[in-house]
């Protein structure tokens, strides 16, 4: 039986749309269905306006910073709502872009919510439409904790509704979004204190760079406490209050939950088609991103995989190159490069010292210094930390990591030496940019200690 479409992707986000460009591209005959926002999270809610809003908080600083340098310059404070209008109109551009794209590669595109009918047919806003495969990159969502007056509390799409800037943050969670939204907040002009279960941020990073992290953002005067969780949030005259698992209580005017996100597959029908879910909502794939069902496929964070942008993107791409351009290869999950934009940013490839030492014996040299730029701003908490961890049999370069300003312009370029398989000596044998941070990359001379065992 001839179906309406070869490929049906459910979601329009990064890794459905360039999936769907791509396929389109190689002559399929492809459809796209998106409910909410053209661009998904990352252009509407995540990485674009986040960004923008981190620019923002930072020009604050290095305009008061100038001063220092000689510039008669006063800050007399924030115009919340201009910023807020210049982020929706390039996030607008933005989507508008992607819509586009989609129009210019010959996908059909309905802003409709799709969902399975059977293994074949989807029902697109009331319409009925078969396909010989279909696509899953329907993504995530921000969730809160379940605690009384969770209602009251907000999510990290609610950063980019808000008419002004709360004065008093909590922020619950220590992870990238939470961090970056503390920095954000603070560099605005807020009072934060995050709150947070486990007793270190950034679960999963390297060991210093969780403790440099943190450091960073109490010498800018975040809070940070450990340890903790936030057991209720009542509504008060004023603002909010919040109760902390240790007694302990504070009154705000906004509690951001940024404790963590799921995969956005309830009610799509998953069950009519035979696809399976893991217990927490995420769809499990194999090598090929394809379901449990051949002729279904999920991509992006609905896999749960590796929840980031480019990874999303460069998926779908490698799908559909496989599946309609006779090109079959795959996107690689290894020493993907990424950050945390916090102030400074942190940023990472590869390997931890944890990870590379419970492998074997590790060669790990770290750097700590006080940028060029800070050593005449005077300004605390901008300490930057570099550390390669490298293995010390063959001298590879397992892992880069950096806290600091710039740090993920730095790392892209860090993570092409890492993915080619770059040793200690083709860093030391690369001249430096002087003067730079970066150039310490290249000229980590005495090994700071071995790890792992001998
Ligand atoms: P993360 O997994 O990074 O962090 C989740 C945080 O929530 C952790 O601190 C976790 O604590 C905490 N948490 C989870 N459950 C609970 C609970 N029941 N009670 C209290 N705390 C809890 O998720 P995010 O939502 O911040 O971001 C989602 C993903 O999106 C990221 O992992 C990343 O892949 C991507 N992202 C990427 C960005 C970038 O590239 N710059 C920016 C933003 C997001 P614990 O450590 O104890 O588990």
């Amino acid at each position: 039986m001839a179906h309406d479409f070869d490929l049906f992707v459910i979601g329009g986000g990064s890794a459905g749309v360039r999936m769907a460009r791509i396929a389109a591209g190689h002559g399929a005959r492809v459809a796209v269905a998106e409910e909410r926002f053209w661009g998904g999270t990352c252009v509407n809610v995540g990485c674009v306006p986040k960004k923008i809003m981190v620019n923002a908080a930072e020009y604050g600083m290095w305009a008061e910073d100038a001063t220092a340098f000689g510039w008669d310059m006063t800050v007399h404070g924030h115009d919340w709502a201009k910023l807020a209008a210049a982020r929706d109109s390039e996030v607008t551009r933005l989507s508008g872009i992607y819509g586009r794209l989609l129009a210019g590669a010959g996908v059909t595109s309905f802003d409709a919510r799709a969902t399975f009918i059977d293994a074949h047919t989807l029902d697109v806003g009331g319409q009925r439409v078969t396909a010989e495969r279909i696509a899953i990159a329907v993504g995530g969502r921000a969730t809160k904790l379940d605690i009384p007056g969770a209602e009251h509390g907000l999510i990290s799409d609610d950063l980019f509704t808000l008419k002004a800037l709360p004065k008093r943050v909590a922020v619950l969670g220590a992870g990238y979004i939470a961090l970056e939204f503390a920095g954000l907040l603070h560099g605005l002009g807020a009072q934060v204190e995050v709150f947070h279960r486990s007793p270190q941020v950034l679960r999963g990073f390297d060991q210093d760079v969780r403790i440099a992290a943190t450091e960073a953002m109490q010498a800018q005067g975040i809070r940070m406490e450990g340890g903790v969780n936030a057991t209720r949030i009542a509504k008060v005259p004023g603002g909010l209050v919040l109760q902390l698992s240790n007694n302990g209580m504070r009154e705000v005017d906004a509690v951001f939950f940024c404790t963590g996100r799921v995969p956005n597959t309830q009610g799509l029908g998953l069950d009519r088609a035979g696809v399976t879910v893991t217990p927490g909502g995420a769809i499990p794939v194999d090598d090929e991103h394809a379901t449990n069902q051949s002729h279904i496929f999920a991509v992006g964070d609905v896999t749960d995989r590796l929840n980031l942008t480019p990874m999303a993107t460069a998926v779908g791409h490698a799908l559909a190159d496989t599946l309609f351009g006779n090109n079959p290869r795959r996107a690689s999950y290894e020493n993907v490069a990424t950050a945390v934009f916090t102030s400074p940013p942190i940023a990472t490839v590869g390997l931890t010292e944890e990870q590379a030492a419970a492998r074997g014996p590790t060669d790990v040299y770290v750097t700590r210094f006080t940028p060029m730029r800070h050593t005449i701003s005077k300004r605390e908490g901008r300490r930057t930390l570099m550390k390669l961890v490298v293995d010390q049999a063959s001298q590879r370069v397992l892992g880069a990591h950096m806290v600091g300003e710039d740090a993920a312009e730095i790392m892209q370029g860090i993570g092409i030496a890492v993915v080619m398989g770059a040793t200690k000596q083709d860093f030391d044998r690369t001249i430096g940019i002087h003067p730079t941070a970066a150039e310490e990359f290249v000229t980590l001379r005495t090994r700071t200690r071995v790890a792992g065992v001998q």
